[in-house]
Formats: C-alpha cells, structure tokens, sequence
C-alpha cells in the first residue's frame, strides 16, 4: 500500500493540504491532516472525504492517542476510501474476495501437483519393481 504523506514542513508552509484547500482555510503547521493528504495529491483527500467526511476523520484521529496508530488508522481510512472510488459497488470486499479467489485457485494447483509428484512416484516404484522383475527372470535362465 502507497500511501502519500507530506513530511515536507517547508512544503507543507508554502502551500496548504488538500483538506485545508478543500475547506479553503488556511493550513497551520500544526494542522493534524497535512501529513496525510499532501497538495500535491489532492484525488487522496477526495475520496477520503468522498467516503467519510473530514469531520469524522479528525474525529479519529483526535480518538487514537499513539502517533504510530493514527498514521495506521489513516492508511486504513485512505486504503478504504480508494478501493470504494476504485470499485463503488464492493469497495475492500471486492479486493478480499479477488485475494480469496486467488488463495483457491493456488490450494486446487497445489492439490493437482501433489497428486501428480504422488503418481510420478508410485509410477516410478512400479517400474523399478518391473525392472527387478525382469532382471530375476533373466538370471534365472
Ligand atoms: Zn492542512
């Protein structure tokens, strides 16, 4: 997942976030969603809002305490709202699906190469069992 951040404090002074842009208010330094929706992407913030509406989204990221689990928390919200721009009707269910379609599809191939290196094998005892048949009735004659 790429998910494009603004950690560019220079930038971020120069010109606002996609979300202060969007509410056409000016972007503090301190401004807790500029490191999440960057100018330069502003589609990111869209489908953010799109989906969720900047309001809740602040609302989440007020309630998660830890640094670490809000930029967690924003890769998830931003990951959720491009696979519903990408796909409206299932979203990150159509993505899950297509990844369990795939995990099948891979368990029937490894199923079918198992049973083929199973009769390859007996395949080969059989005719070593052949050979030292054959090889019996010779020195016996
Ligand atoms: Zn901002």
């Amino acid at each position: 997942m790429n998910i494009q951040t603004n950690n560019n404090s220079k930038n971020a002074a120069s010109s606002a976030c996609a979300a202060c842009k969007h509410q056409r208010k000016r972007c503090r330094p301190d401004c807790a969603l500029a490191r999440y929706f960057p100018a330069s992407n502003p589609q990111q913030f869209k489908d953010v809002h799109r989906l969720f509406r900047v309001s809740n989204v602040t609302k989440i990221l007020d309630s998660v305490p830890s640094a670490r689990e809000r930029d967690r928390a924003m890769q998830s919200i931003i990951f959720e709202a491009g696979a519903r721009r990408r796909d409206p009707v299932h979203g990150v269910v159509g993505i899950l699906r297509g990844l369990f379609d795939r995990v099948e599809a891979t368990q029937m191939e490894l199923e079918s190469l198992r049973r083929q290196i199973a009769f390859q094998k007996c395949f080969r005892i059989q005719r070593a069992q052949m050979q030292q048949t054959q090889m019996g009735m010779f020195t016996n004659i």
